[in-house]
């Protein structure tokens, strides 16, 4: 094995998908998107697929949510290998990657207040671009001072990538995120370095997710590559919106999924602009067994987002 090799995940790497919901709210016709299209990929693939919840940011986290996520996907018939995954359980691994970044002097306390950062200027992306304030003050320190969020330093990186569906994407992290919160201020790991950290760990070969997530992507690459962790395939669905053109999600009140979970199957299938079956299926794993023959990349709509049906 050489040096660098470690990085490196054999190209003949058994596909691994995962879904990683946050445990925020009930799953919605919007989280079901994101999960029918990895988990249909990963069985047209012949692959592995995980179930990570990501509770990471503890205070957005509520009591029940993970249950109640865990069982509306189990009665949608989804299947996941092994013992489901918390990030609350996974802090040892986040030091670890953190204690890396820190030997590379990659990163700096920032004791920025929340309303010192309002006046930042705002990316393309809509969202406020670092400017470097605590940068100069230098030392990256292993004694975090306290209420100091760590930031790893973007410098010029550019990042580019090829998602599968959304195609040629390319970032500049200065002008587009600037130095970027690795750990916040109030202790707890973000979610840009859990899920680098996860889904190495994991052995996670393709995320197929929200595109409301691709513009997170090149942070997340950037990461890897500190880290001297494998790059995983891109794939970024569209996501659903209301009429009022917002992302269907816990904020804007969308509705939890009804019980029957055929309808819910059939309309994110539809949504995904998938072949329907011929014949209605009768139960969820009727539905599956039409995803794993049917899935087709190339029908995917290649759009970062799409109004959901009526009555999702
Ligand atoms: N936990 C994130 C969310 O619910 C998804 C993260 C991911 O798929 O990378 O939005
Ligand atoms: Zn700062």
């Amino acid at each position: 094995m050489s040096g660098a090799a470690g990085a490196a995940r054999p190209a003949t790497a058994r596909y691994r998908g995962r879904f990683a919901p946050s445990p925020t709210g009930p799953l919605h016709f919007g989280s079901l998107v994101a999960a029918v299209a990895s988990y249909a990929d990963a069985l047209a693939a012949g692959g592995g697929w995980l179930l990570r919840i990501e509770d990471v940011d503890t205070p957005r986290t509520r009591p029940g949510a993970e249950d109640a996520i865990v069982r509306a996907l189990s009665q949608h018939g989804f299947r996941w290998d092994g013992p489901v995954v918390r990030q609350a359980d996974r802090t040892a691994m986040y030091e670890a990657a953190l204690a890396h970044l820190t030997a590379q002097h990659a990163i700096y306390a920032c004791t920025c207040t929340r309303r010192a950062l309002e006046s930042a200027p705002l990316a393309a992306s809509g969202e406020r671009v670092y400017p470097g304030t605590c940068r100069a003050r230098g030392a990256a320190t292993g004694t975090r001072p306290v209420h100091a969020a760590q930031r790893v330093r973007v410098g010029d990186a550019v990042v580019e990538f090829v998602d599968l569906l959304q195609g040629p994407q390319r970032q500049a992290l200065a002008s587009d995120v600037g130095d970027f919160v690795v750990r916040r201020a109030d202790g707890l790991f973000a979610y840009q370095l859990a899920v680098v950290v996860d889904d190495a760990a994991q052995g996670v070969t393709t995320i197929v997710r929200g595109a409301d997530l691709l513009s997170s992507t090149p942070r997340q690459i950037f990461l890897q590559r500190l880290l001297a962790l494998a790059t995983p395939d891109y794939l970024h669905v569209p996501v659903a919106i209301n009429a009022a053109g917002e992302k269907l999600s816990k904020q804007t009140h969308a509705a939890p999924l009804p019980a029957d979970p055929l309808p819910s199957l059939l309309a994110a299938w539809g949504f995904l602009q998938q072949p329907p079956p011929l014949a209605a299926p009768r139960t969820a794993a009727e539905f599956w067994a039409h995803a794993t023959r049917a899935w087709s990349r190339a029908r995917l709509p290649p759009v970062a987002m799409l109004p959901a049906p009526r009555g999702a």
